[in-house]
């Protein structure tokens, strides 16, 4: 499932194709994927608009077509956004295309068909899980303060905290197992007991390895590719994520796997406390 790094590698490589190009049409093959408003206002609405711009936020894209009018985009587990020559045949697993005045197209493509698409306009629909998002790792808002404050009453897991996009926005499965490595702190831990060090350490590292999850375009395993079609190069930058029974690659210990938070969470028993 794409986090936060490989978001923001489709905004980038998406932009440059797509950015000043207006929507002629769109065709919908598969309706569930607008959620909100119906799939025929969205496609009715979206004639004749055009991108101006491609914001992120935590894991979702956000395309501007207008003062307070943007199509809102999470790509749950294997959704993806394509620019594709009007030439070339059309993409697999293609869902909604995007007709656009340029030599290219648009399109959202999906193999599980979880994606969720949105249109605001003007409309001031609350999109829960978007209203709702926790500060940027990157940015400013995530400080050890903010989290230790977050956790104050949170008695489960911390590796459950900082998957919790309402207190960060941004980190799935991947970027929570690599930061709490990195942090040097076990998954299990119970998040109002860690040490105000703890907390500073777990910011600067979830901070660290989102960064270093955009510099590398974004950890591919199966489905994600950016726009261009590019799988991103941070898999082999991993050190505990995937590496389940494989040794530590600072103390050479076998990494154990659990389950936390529903979640299978690999860790070094040696590095991690
Ligand atoms: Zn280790």
């Amino acid at each position: 499932m794409p986090e936060l790094p490989e978001v923001e590698q489709v905004r980038k490589t998406l932009s440059p194709h797509v950015v000043g190009q207006t929507i002629k049409e769109v065709e919908i093959r598969l309706p569930r994927l607008i959620q909100y408003p119906t799939a025929e206002e969205f496609a009715g609405k979206l004639k004749g608009k055009t991108i101006e711009s491609i914001e992120r936020r935590g894991k979702y894209l956000r395309l501007n077509v207008g003062k307070d009018t943007y199509i809102l985009v999470h790509l749950r587990m294997t959704g993806a956004l394509l620019a594709v020559a009007k030439t070339a045949p059309e993409p697999d697993y293609a869902k909604i295309r995007f007709v656009l005045t340029g030599p290219e197209d648009l399109w959202f493509t999906d193999i599980r068909t979880f994606g969720t698409l949105y249109l605001i306009d003007h409309d001031d629909k609350i999109i829960e899980g978007y209203a709702t998002l926790g500060p940027e790792p990157v940015g400013k808002g995530l400080t050890a303060d903010y989290l230790e404050k977050a956790c104050l009453k949170k008695t489960g897991a911390i590796k459950a905290v900082i998957l919790d996009q309402k207190i960060v926005a941004g980190l799935g499965n991947i970027y929570a197992d690599e930061a709490l490595f990195a942090a040097g702190i076990l998954p299990t831990r119970q998040a109002n007991k860690l040490t105000k060090e703890e907390y500073e350490k777990l910011v600067q590292a979830m901070k660290k390895v989102i960064a270093q999850g955009i510099k590398n375009h974004g950890t591919t395993f199966r489905n994600y590719q950016d726009a261009d079609g590019h799988k991103g190069d941070n898999v082999r930058h991993l050190m505990v994520y995937g590496r389940k029974a494989e040794p530590c690659k600072v103390c050479g210990t076998a990494l154990e796997q659990i389950k936390v938070a529903g979640r299978g969470s690999v860790y070094c028993p040696h590095c991690q406390k």
